[in-house]
């Protein structure tokens, strides 16, 4: 039964009594209509004032979903909820320029007919991973697709994989459900903490297209464990003649253990010298260009991944190829050979991600304390603290990142308001709460935002 006679209010009414709603006219004009249609066939109809007040605020939830820039100071560097790693100043010229512009995506200016997608990146993403040849797709996830719906396509159905490795990695992707994607019947191998050659030796038969090694991203495995190295396995594949691919997930091109003190990510180049025949990992965790996923390895099997009519629904736009080619080429030009004796400690460190993981802790608290100075006078209680900054992104899940933290404890309001209030900025600011104090950890803020998060936190308590 209705609850009450009422009558529903008009479109037009609740429009005008809106006013400004900051959304295009017809998105706020169809999500009115979707609300007073649901009142419509609903029990209970509310009265006008209910009815606009409970519209405004979907309205308002719906345009803080507009996708723009946040301030960051979780401290977790490559954060997947947070658009993973911020491009450099150089690789967004390039999108400006390829995307105000036609560009020669797939024509050859030489010849003046059609050319290659993507022909100079491959070529310098092949010298960056020290591969032979590599390409790219969307992601890492479609890299892997892509490879397993490829050497399975032989009518060898079976991937073989280590029980250790049948990992979730953030957001919904877990390894077996990408195999079961591809169509891979799953060859399961070894313990949850042990898997031995000879149990991989055993596995071989007829029906096996690949064997595939994930690297542990986002979690530890201490205490009685064992695993084959890549090479072992390497040579197993060589012997019984079947692939071997890495996921390697993080892809970092630096040493990440010369720019912070944080453990050693194997790079794409090395785990090519320890023999495998491909390699996949995500171009937007520690490589810091766009997202995407890069394969590297033997021509002959990119060769043949190209041509798969997959590849196709995998290819990238114009704008995230031009993006990773100039953040591939920002690598290049960094890793010239160094003078003998003399290693360039500050490679990669044009890259916003890089550059933030190598910021000393000095530098930070000098920020910090600059930052409290400017807060003086407000009614809250301001430190430096200490962080634990990660890289994130599923990479490097032992390595927490010292890092110095602005700590706020406000006298008269809630932790937990002062981060909604801070997230509802037009700018948000981000952080956390931990021991009773609502902390931002500097090294994920970029300096140049140190002004707004004081006139945040100064609005937000005046
Ligand atoms: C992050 C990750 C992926 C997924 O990469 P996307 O680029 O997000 O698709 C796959 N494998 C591993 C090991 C990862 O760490």
């Amino acid at each position: 039964m209705k609850q009450s006679l009422r009558a529903i209010p008009s479109v037009g009414k609740i429009l005008d009594a809106l006013g400004e709603t900051g959304l295009p006219r017809p998105a706020a004009v169809a999500l009115v209509r979707s609300k007073l249609a649901s009142y419509r066939s609903g029990r209970a109809i509310p009265g006008f004032d209910d009815a606009l007040a409970a519209i405004r605020s979907e309205i308002v939830s719906l345009s803080r979903s507009r996708i723009r820039p946040v301030i960051n100071g979780t401290g977790i560097i490559s954060h997947t909820n947070l658009g993973r790693s911020p491009l450099a100043s150089e690789v967004v010229e390039t999108l400006c320029s390829v995307g105000t512009n036609y560009s020669n995506l797939e024509y050859d200016v030489s010849s003046g007919e059609r050319g290659a997608r993507a022909a100079y990146l491959e070529h310098n993403l092949a010298l960056l991973c020290q591969a032979e040849a590599a390409t790219v797709v969307n992601n890492c996830a479609a890299a892997l697709v892509l490879i397993l719906k490829h050497y399975i396509s032989g009518g060898r159905p079976e991937v073989i994989i280590s029980r250790s490795e049948l990992i979730q990695i953030g957001g919904g992707f877990r390894i077996p459900d990408i195999l079961e994607a591809s169509g891979a019947r799953l060859r399961e191998v070894g313990t949850t903490n042990k898997t031995s050659l000879a149990d991989y030796a055993k596995a071989v038969t007829k029906q096996t297209a690949m064997i595939l090694k994930v690297h542990h991203s986002n979690f530890f495995m201490g205490g009685f464990v064992e695993s084959p190295t890549t090479e072992e396995l390497a040579s197993l594949s060589r012997k019984k003649r079947i692939p071997f691919v890495e996921d390697l997930g993080s892809g970092a091109v630096v040493e990440t253990d010369e720019i912070a003190d944080v453990e050693r990510e194997p790079t794409p180049a090395e785990i090519m010298k320890r023999g495998v025949d491909l390699v996949c990992f995500s171009g937007d965790k520690l490589l810091g260009g766009p997202q995407a996923g890069i394969i590297a390895g033997k021509a002959k099997w990119i060769a043949r991944l190209k041509r798969e009519p997959f590849f196709r629904a995998l290819r990238c736009d114009k704008l995230i190829l031009s993006a990773l080619q100039t953040t591939v080429d920002l690598y290049l030009a960094q890793s010239e050979p160094a003078v003998e004796g003399k290693a360039d400690q500050k490679r990669g460190a044009t890259m916003p991600a890089l550059t933030m993981l190598g910021t000393s802790q000095d530098e930070l608290r000098a920020r910090a304390e600059r930052m409290i100075a400017d807060l003086d006078g407000l009614p809250l209680k301001a430190s430096i603290g200490t962080g634990k900054g990660e890289i994130g992104g599923g990479t490097l899940p032992r390595s927490k990142i010292a890092s110095v933290t602005v700590d706020l404890l406000p006298r008269s309001l809630a932790l937990s308001d002062l981060a909604s209030r801070l997230r509802l900025r037009e700018i948000p600011v981000i952080g956390y709460i931990s021991g009773n104090r609502f902390k931002l950890d500097l090294r994920t803020i970029f300096q140049r935002q140190d002004e707004e998060v004081v006139r945040a936190i100064r609005a937000v308590l005046g």
